[in-house]
């Protein structure tokens, strides 16, 4: 089959619900096109998997960034989900959606239709909250929101302390307010991961008009330019070496996330025509903002080591204690996963202000108890005992870029990221180490605590900070705006999520939000590809 009603390029937490929502109705042919395999692998599944998925070369596209300059030229290490359901796949599973001013500075920055009120009944519909019905929460829809099922104690040392420290108690991060210190709800079901893939596709792969095609890499988008309005026509992609070209009758979506989604237009030829001409790519549309206004959130970790024995870590008798916590997720006499395994890493934490003057909370803990170096992936850190304490800026100033290496999509894109860039996150990221040490120095988390590993007892003024930041700070993997909404020069679609001066294209992912949202990426993603699809729907209905 060669025509599609709608072509979807990417199967990550937009694609999955674009996929179900656009083939519900069965008036329309849809297909769906990941670069990735099926999510067959366990590591998806069993939530503390997520270990593994940092490692995995298969699963996770393992992008670097190019040199930092305003980290001593560190190379950053950007995990994203390569298979169905993309990041969420590969995610913490942590389901936050942010602050209601986010949203209302999206509408006033122009974009009708992003307030928080209008984007509420989204996160509404798409959600089965387990805790119940609410004003602010829905149940009956796909993603299924749980309490944590893995609660070891250390956590409750860590809440206790945080409250030392003299925040509030908070037991819903995105009820009414969002400031305070608790455990996370997460996107699990039974104790298995709820991926957009899991919630969205894998119930609906039945429907005979979707087609899913996997371990397809889309090489460009196709785009007549001859008639007078640039139309997308279709899509060129590849499956085990053979170029397949694919036409889109009504439209195609771009969904391959916030680095591949611009990567994408500038390979078909939309973009800043200085990048393109450097790669020789011919120019079919200029926009400028095609890979600018990248964010993320700056993050730091203060380690120490702790004496308490319920942490993750390489511990004697371990194959003994893995067997135990293998017991308890696969119980011989009922059906209920618990114990370790069903850890997403970063049961608690939250949402505090650095200075008490400010209006809402800027920054954000996630507590893991474990010694964590390298994203995890520093397995040797694992053998002590510690516990961490994750500290992220949620609007953070600096303001990177995806550009290209070259003009083959099998290149990884250009991350230049630029963290610490402003002034103003530089010192609100020391900020967030003073923090996350006083919160360390109460009890009864320094009844067990032993010598800091990282920054280092050492590391005490600010400028020590600084340097330690510029040689330590990563991000926490929720990348957006490289395709930005709005009506301004750097704006790549409208506020209906078309690309400026391209008929039926629309980019459909984390791309497009305007700013960062002050929390984890994956339940705003999943609102804004539930709301277009509805408005797709509804315009060819009317149509
Ligand atoms: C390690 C990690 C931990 C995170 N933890 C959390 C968390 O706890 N909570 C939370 O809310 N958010 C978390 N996030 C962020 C969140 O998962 C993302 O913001 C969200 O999934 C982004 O969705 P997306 O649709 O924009 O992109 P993705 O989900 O990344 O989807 C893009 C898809 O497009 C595919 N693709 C790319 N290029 C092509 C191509 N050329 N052809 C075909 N397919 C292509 C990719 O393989 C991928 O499947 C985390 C992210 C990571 C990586």
């Amino acid at each position: 089959m060669n025509n599609f009603d709608f072509i979807i390029i990417g199967a990550g937490s937009a694609g999955c619900v674009l996929a179900d929502k656009l083939s519900a109705c069965g008036n329309y042919q849809v297909c769906l096109l990941e670069a990735g395999p099926k999510d067959k692998h366990w590591s998806i599944h069993i939530p503390l998997g997520v270990i593994e998925l940092m490692k995995s070369k298969v699963l996770n596209w393992q992008f670097n960034s190019a040199a930092e300059v305003t980290q001593n030229n560190r190379k950053i290490f950007n995990p994203r989900g390569r298979t169905l359901g993309g990041s969420s796949s590969i995610n913490a599973m942590l389901y936050i959606r942010g602050q209601k001013q986010d949203y209302d500075h999206w509408a006033e920055l122009g974009n009708d239709g992003w307030s928080f009120n209008e984007v509420l009944p989204y996160f509404k519909n798409t959600q089965h909250q387990e805790r119940g019905e609410s004003d602010l929460h829905g149940v009956n829809g796909p993603l299924n929101v749980a309490n944590s099922y893995s609660k070891p104690p250390i956590h409750d040392d860590f809440i206790l302390s945080a409250q030392q420290a003299g925040f509030p108690l908070n037991d819903d991060f995105n009820g009414l307010e969002q400031e305070g210190i608790g455990y996370y709800q997460v996107t699990q079901i039974n104790g298995q991961r709820c991926s957009a893939a899991k919630a969205f596709l894998t119930p609906n792969l039945h429907r005979s008009n979707l087609t899913v095609i996997t371990d397809a890499q889309v090489q460009n988008i196709l785009i007549d330019d001859k008639s007078k309005d640039k139309v997308a026509t279709g899509v060129c992609y590849k499956v085990k070496g053979h170029r397949y070209n694919i036409f889109a009758t009504k439209e195609v979506l771009l969904s391959a996330g916030t680095f591949n989604s611009p990567q994408l237009l500038m390979l078909s030829g939309v973009g800043p025509k200085a990048e393109l001409t450097k790669h020789d790519i011919p120019l079919k549309h200029e926009l400028t903002g095609v890979g600018q206004n990248l964010q993320d959130h700056p993050d730091t970790v203060v380690v120490t080591h702790h004496k308490r024995s319920d942490l993750l870590a390489i511990r004697p008798k371990a194959a003994w204690w893995l067997f135990k916590q293998g017991l308890k997720y696969f119980p011989l006499f009922s059906d209920k996963r618990t114990g370790i395994l069903t850890s997403a890493v970063a049961e608690s934490g939250g949402f505090i202000k650095s200075k008490p003057n400010l209006s809402r909370p800027d920054l954000q803990l996630h507590f893991i108890p474990a010694s964590f170096d390298d994203h995890g992936r520093d397995l040797k850190m694992l053998l002590n005992y510690g516990v961490s304490i994750h500290t992220c800026l949620l609007r953070p100033k600096s303001r990177g870029s995806i550009t290209l290496y070259g003009k083959k999509v099998s290149l990884h894109p250009k991350i230049m990221l630029n963290m610490l860039a402003h002034e103003d996150d530089r010192k609100d990221m020391i900020q967030a180490v003073k923090i996350a040490r006083s919160i360390l120095a109460q009890p009864p988390l320094n009844d067990n605590n032993g010598n800091e590993i990282f920054p280092g007892n050492n590391i005490q003024s600010d400028e020590e900070i600084l340097d330690f930041l510029k040689n330590k700070a990563n991000t926490i993997y929720h990348p957006v705006g490289t395709c930005k909404m709005g009506s301004d020069d750097l704006a790549v679609v409208d506020n209906e999520l078309k690309v400026h001066g391209i008929k039926s294209l629309r980019v459909i992912d984390a791309s497009i939000m305007p700013t960062l949202i002050s929390g984890n990426t994956n339940a705003p993603t999943i609102m804004i590809a539930a709301k277009i699809a509805d408005s797709i729907l509804a315009s060819y209905q009317q149509g």
